[in-house]
C-alpha cells in the first residue's frame, strides 16, 4: 500500500505569509522557513509583527480568500488522488488554509492551529507535535504504508528523508544544493513522473 504526502505552501498554493506581507506592506512578514529554518523562531516573529501592527485573524483571512492555488495544482491533486491515497502535511494552520483547501477539493490536511481571542487577535499558536511531518510518515509506516513525499523547503526535509522516496518540488537552489539526495523538479508534469518512478506499482499517466 502506498500513500502520497504533499507539502502545501510553495507546492500547491503560494506562501500565505508572503502574500499577506505584500498586501500589508510589512516586509518582515515575508520571512518563511526558507529564510529561518527554526519554525518556532519564525512564528514568534510573525505573531509579534501582527501584534505591533494591530492585525487580527479576520485581516489575514481577507487576504487568503483572494489567493488562488498555483496554476495546475488542483488538476495535479486530482491526478494524484486517482493513483494514491493523498495527505497534505503542512506547517500552516487550519484557520488560514480553509479557502485554499476548498479550491483543492478538500484533500486531507494535517497541520496546526492558532489561538485567537474574542477580538480576533492571534494570541498563540499550537503545534500538533514536534517534527510533525516526519512523525506523520513514521505513523503511516506503522500502518504499513509505503510513503512517497514531496516538498519545497527545509521543513520538508525530515519528511522526505523518512519516506521511502522524497522529491523536491519548486525548491530554491540552496535547498536543492544542500539535499542532493532528492530528485528536484519544478513542473507538475515532472512531479507526476517522479511519483510514477517512485511507486512500486505499475501506474501510468
Ligand atoms: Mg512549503
Amino acid at each position: 500500500m502506498e500513500i502520497a504526502c504533499l507539502d502545501l505552501e510553495g507546492v500547491l498554493v503560494p506562501e500565505i505569509w508572503i502574500a499577506f506581507a505584500e498586501l500589508t506592506g510589512i516586509d518582515e512578514l515575508k520571512a518563511t522557513t526558507r529564510d529561518i529554518p527554526d519554525y518556532d523562531v519564525l512564528m514568534k516573529q510573525r505573531l509579534r509583527l501582527l501584534d505591533e501592527n494591530n492585525l487580527g485573524l479576520p485581516d489575514i483571512q481577507k487576504v487568503i480568500a483572494e489567493l488562488k492555488p498555483i496554476p495546475g495544482a488542483p488538476e495535479f491533486v486530482d491526478w494524484l488522488r486517482e493513483r494514491f491515497q493523498v495527505v497534505i502535511l503542512s506547517d500552516t494552520f487550519y484557520e488560514f488554509s480553509a479557502p485554499l483547501m476548498a479550491q483543492l477539493g478538500w484533500p486531507t490536511l494535517l497541520c496546526h492551529r492558532l489561538e485567537v481571542d474574542a477580538k480576533g487577535k492571534v494570541v498563540d499558536y499550537v503545534l500538533r507535535q514536534k517534527d510533525p511531518k516526519r512523525q506523520c510518515v513514521k505513523a503511516f509506516h506503522g500502518l504499513n504504508y509505503r510513503v512517497i513525499a514531496a516538498g519545497d523547503s527545509y521543513n520538508d526535509t525530515t519528511m522526505l528523508s523518512e519516506a521511502e522516496a522524497g522529491i523536491l518540488f519548486k525548491a530554491p537552489d540552496n535547498v536543492i544544493t544542500e539535499f542532493p539526495q532528492f530528485p528536484a523538479v519544478h513542473e507538475y508534469d515532472e512531479l507526476k513522473q517522479e511519483f510514477l518512478k517512485a511507486s512500486n506499482r505499475e501506474l501510468s499517466l
